[in-house]
């Protein structure tokens, strides 16, 4: 199943995603009888017992527009966490000129970071060096605490695409990342959820980006360092994670700071981020 947000005028609206079109929730439930929550972080923890439901307005729902004509929101518009992990592809690492981390490096961006696919994205004044980062992201389905590694899987709901984008002069000017990674919109993701169902291994999913329609990542997930149920299961021994959080996974080579010429990203630029079977996430940078 793949669940989205969309935007009418100044709320959000949750989709059921068929082929090309979005089937509106909300109005299909009341239409059909159903009971089904109008929010995404609601649907998510309320999963096991809508899923049913959902399945019925998938097959017989009103149709709201298509993913191209609807304005879409990201699809958790407001997590209570956006846990990331740096450094944790192999060869990005290599590239990076870092170590090969023994332990995950994490850092948190904020709810002010997420975008939707199609939005644009304002670079600030103060940042120089703005660099794209394709990831795999983990969408939490659960309340949890302390879950095992062979359990870990089954905690999260599914899986998006997201750009861990990073202005790379304001995230090394100190020890700590935040300051060029927490900037307003630099966390576009979508376009839509595709539940861990349909996904199946996470491990072996291919992820592209394109800079202006110029490959320039070309990996798999294959790659990591830390899995997506070692990071689950490691970050719940220290917090309680809840439905709806979002997990950024690390990104694979081929970022701007890795390459030999240096050309960071402008205003007109455009970056579609590609992840096998969880659709194109499109955005385009603007002067702020
Ligand atoms: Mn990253």
């Amino acid at each position: 199943m793949k669940l989205c947000t969309y935007r009418e005028g100044s709320g959000f609206r949750l989709g059921l995603v068929r082929g090309d079109e979005v089937v509106d929730v909300s109005t299909s439930a009341a239409q059909l009888g159903l009971s089904v929550p109008g929010e995404m972080k609601d649907v998510i923890a309320d999963y096991p017992a809508c899923r049913r439901a959902l399945v019925e307005i998938e097959e017989k729902g009103a149709v709201a527009g298509t993913l191209s004509n609807l304005r879409l929101a990201p699809p958790v518009p407001n997590p209570q966490k956006i846990l990331c992990v740096g450094l944790n592809y192999r060869k990005h690492a290599e590239e990076s000129k870092m170590p090969i981390p023994s332990s995950p490096v994490y850092f948190a961006k904020f709810a002010n970071s997420l975008a939707g696919h199609g939005d644009e994205i304002a670079i600030p004044e103060v940042a120089r060096e703005v660099d794209y980062e394709v990831e795999l992201v983990a969408i939490i389905g659960r309340r949890c605490r302390n879950v095992p590694l062979e359990e870990a899987l089954g905690a999260v709901f599914g899986y998006a695409v997201g750009n861990d984008l990073s202005a790379r002069d304001l995230q090394m000017r100190a020890s700590q990342w935040l300051y060029g990674k927490a900037i307003d919109g630099f966390a576009p993701l979508g376009p839509y959820i595709v539940t861990a169902d349909e996904v199946g291994d996470p491990q072996r999913l291919g992820l592209r980006l394109y800079l202006n329609g110029e490959l320039r990542q070309n990996s798999s997930t294959a790659d990591m360092i830390f899995s997506v149920a070692q990071i689950v299961s490691d970050l719940s021994r220290i917090m309680t994670l809840e439905p709806g959080d979002l997990v950024y996974t690390g990104t694979p080579e081929g970022v701007i700071l890795g390459r030999e010429e240096k050309v960071w990203l402008k205003p007109g630029d455009e970056l579609a981020c590609e992840i096998e079977g969880l659709g194109r996430l499109v955005n385009r940078l603007v002067k702020d």
